[in-house]
């Protein structure tokens, strides 16, 4: 086991960025014009990335799997971005920022990469500004904010429950731009298969064209992964379909390190499933927790009866509900972290307290914030005596504003409507904190290899805070990455255009194509589809939100034996020269079979509890926090980055270890 260098710049947290800023080596105007990057996925991370970089000059190569990059997974985004202003006069800062995504991420992500992410938060919300996002405004017309779990300020800039697609269109504004000027060349429908090294360093890729199937060349001085997370090894998630781990997981196999494989998200307030052949889970916006109350009811013959169908959530007077997240965390109530609203709702399932049919859903209910805006609307409009009907309609009519498309899509999925009855959620896997190691750079461990947005693992810890995605993905994008590459590239400024008729494009070519011939060839009895669900099933049961070493020694031979059957029995119709759905799945299926494994050899590793990542062996025995989840300070206060050597089981660990010196670690706790 070796001892991972972050690169990170010495000299007091707040100077760290503008030291390194101002000592890099840049890349000047005209040199910039002969060199080519390489970005993969436009998504917010890679659009912005691609936007930046064609405007400082160099020549970009943009890729994604869709037919265009306003449709990349980055448009689910509902709740909002995260940034420091501080408008609301609250008492936030850079620092405070700095510190609730650290302890909210349960002090496992490096420090120096978590200030400058803090710092650059405000420039991302100008940036966007300038661009015309249209941010929510106050009454006065300033810019508004919204509140997220885990943090006591207002500093959520969002775009009614649409954030990210604003944000998308955006950044897909500025791609345009440097489209149209020929800076960037755009390969929509084009997937990565593999990367390519020359003498250790990133020179290209190999991709398939998704419309006509062709393999291709492509090469580049530098090449930038932005392909987004992997949640999608569970089957279900709140994932876009497509959304997949190939592109991160063939840099791995090439030497990528990947780090905290086991640092996924699940996050409490989803829509729960409905029965087994679902393929697709639903978020709703966490920022419903703002308004909406958490409860189950307090008496188990009355959640039985609501799983039978025999009472109703209305008919349940006050006295008889759990408001089990304001009686457990009365600091922070409902706004609890993500990690912490997840287990607390699998506590209240699994001790059978669940309200829908199958046991596995909660209630967030909106009646008490009907009747507040209510009054607080009639105060407003000077309605004396209004009837509690009025009241109610007023307040409705406020929560329609903030979230209205948000219950609109609640109603279409469940057939309820939530402004009558209150709405039913359950956690579901949405979004991997983990992901391939990237430096303070964001250069992996190949050089040339850039990694950034939800594909690296970097800012987020064991547990991302609400609308800490969308700001570390632009922040990476527009703000890191486009200073930081200049330093590596300054050095390339004489190498000239990189060939693509070399042995080594020949080499990795040629293994892509075998395998798709596999692919096509296999004379399997058993769809894509069912290998995935199967993989599924395990990573939710046992390496789910709960995890301990019998479960995840077990899981690690189900999966394998559920890979070494689908290199036997997968069937994939159709051909390779088309378009050919079944044989993307394949790929990508085949890619989470492995990292899977990988996934539940890092949670296997890791013997402590910290974010998402709950260890039965690891609990509070006593005190306050009994129960609750046990950090291991002493023995993990590491990042756990994988290398690839042959078979998942086989990957060699490397630590990086993490240094606190401007916060101190202590036990999180939301009491
Ligand atoms: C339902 C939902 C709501 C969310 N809401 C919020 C929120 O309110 N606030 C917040 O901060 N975060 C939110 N998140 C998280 C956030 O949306 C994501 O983390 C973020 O958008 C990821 O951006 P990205 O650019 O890294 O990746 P993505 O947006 O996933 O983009 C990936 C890109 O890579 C391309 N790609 C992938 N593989 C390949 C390949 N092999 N070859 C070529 N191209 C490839 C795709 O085509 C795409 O262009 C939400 C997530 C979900 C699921």
């Amino acid at each position: 086991m070796s001892v991972l260098d972050s690169k990170t710049p010495e000299g007091p947290i707040k100077d760290k960025w503008t030291n390194y800023k101002n000592k890099i080596d840049l890349v000047n105007p005209a040199n910039k014009r002969n060199i080519d990057i390489i970005v993969v996925g436009t998504g917010l991370a890679g659009g912005s990335a691609a936007a930046t970089l064609a405007e400082l000059g160099y020549n970009v190569k943009a890729y994604c799997y869709q037919d265009s990059p306003r449709r990349a997974h980055s448009i689910a985004a509902q709740g909002g971005i995260n940034a420091s202003k501080n408008y609301m006069g609250d008492g936030d800062s850079d620092y405070r920022l700095f510190y609730d995504t650290v302890k909210g991420g349960d002090y496992r992500s490096r420090e120096a990469n978590v200030y400058r992410l803090a710092e650059v938060s405000k420039n991302i919300i100008d940036q966007c500004v300038a661009q015309g996002v249209p941010f929510a405004r106050d009454y006065g017309g300033l810019l508004d904010n919204r509140s997220f779990g885990g943090v006591l300020v207002s500093r959520t800039f969002y775009a009614k429950g649409q954030t990210g697609q604003q944000l998308l269109l955006g950044a897909y504004s500025a791609m345009n731009r440097q489209i149209a000027r020929g800076k960037i060349e755009m390969f929509n429908r084009h997937e990565m298969l593999d990367v390519v090294k020359v003498d250790g360093k990133a020179r290209g890729i190999i991709t398939r064209n998704l419309i006509t199937g062709e393999i291709e060349r492509h090469s580049a001085h530098a090449v930038v992964i932005a392909t987004g997370g992997y949640g999608n090894v569970y089957f279900l998630s709140t994932m876009a379909m497509g959304a997949n781990a190939t592109a991160a997981w063939k840099v791995h196999k090439k030497g990528a390190y990947f780090a905290n494989p086991c640092f996924t998200q699940i996050h409490p307030t989803c829509i729960p499933r409905s029965g087994d052949y679902q393929s697709k889970l639903t978020l709703m916006s966490e920022s419903l927790r703002n308004d909406g109350r958490i409860w189950v009811p307090a008496k188990i013959e009355d959640a039985k009866a609501i799983q039978q169908g025999k009472l109703k959530p209305t008919e349940i007077p006050e006295e008889d509900r759990d408001y089990y997240l304001e009686r457990r965390y009365p600091a922070f109530g409902n706004l609890v972290p993500r990690d912490v609203a997840s287990r607390a709702a699998k506590e209240r399932c699994d001790a059978g307290y669940g309200v829908n049919a199958t046991g596995e859903a909660v209630y967030l209910d909106f009646a008490y914030a009907f009747e507040r805006y209510g009054k607080e609307q009639a105060k407003i409009h000077g309605l004396k005596n209004p009837t509690e009907e009025e009241i109610i309609k007023l307040g409705q009519a406020i929560i329609e504003e903030k979230y209205g498309n948000l219950f609109q899509m609640y109603e279409k999925i469940i057939a309820e409507d939530p402004y009558k009855t209150p709405m039913m959620i359950y956690p579901a896997t949405h979004y991997t904190m983990g992901g391939v190691w990237v430096d303070y750079n964001l250069m992996t461990t190949i050089p040339g290899l850039y990694c950034i947005g939800e594909a690296n693992f970097s800012d987020h810890g064991a547990n991302r805070l609400g609308a800490s995605a969308l700001m570390q993905g632009l922040a990476d994008g527009y703000f890191v990455l486009p200073y930081t590459i200049g330093d590596y590239l300054a050095d390339e400024i004489r190498t000239g255009a990189i060939p693509t008729d070399t042995p080594e494009f020949d080499e990795v070519e040629k293994s892509v194509k075998e395998r798709i011939n596999f692919f096509i060839n296999n004379k399997g009895s058993k769809s894509v589809d069912h290998f995935h669900k199967r993989l599924g099933v395990v990573m939710w049961n046992k390496v789910g939100m709960s995890r301990n070493e019998k479960d995840l020694k077990e899981a690690m031979a189900e999966i394998k034996a559920i890979r070494e059957e689908f290199w036997k029995e997968v069937k994939v119709s159709g051909d390779a020269d088309e378009m050919n759905f079944e044989l993307e799945k394949a790929g990508r299926v085949a890619d989470f079979l492995e990292l899977g494994e990988l996934f539940a050899k890092d949670a296997l590793n890791r013997n402590e509890s910290c974010g998402g990542h709950f260890r039965e062996e690891s609990v509070e025995l006593d005190g306050e926090q009994k129960g609750e989840a046990k950090r291991n300070d002493t023995d993990f206060a590491y990042v756990a980055a994988w290398e690839h050597k042959g078979e998942p089981a086989d990957a060699v660990l490397h630590k990086e270890q993490l240094e606190f010196k401007d916060i101190e670690l202590k036990q999180r706790s939301y009491k």
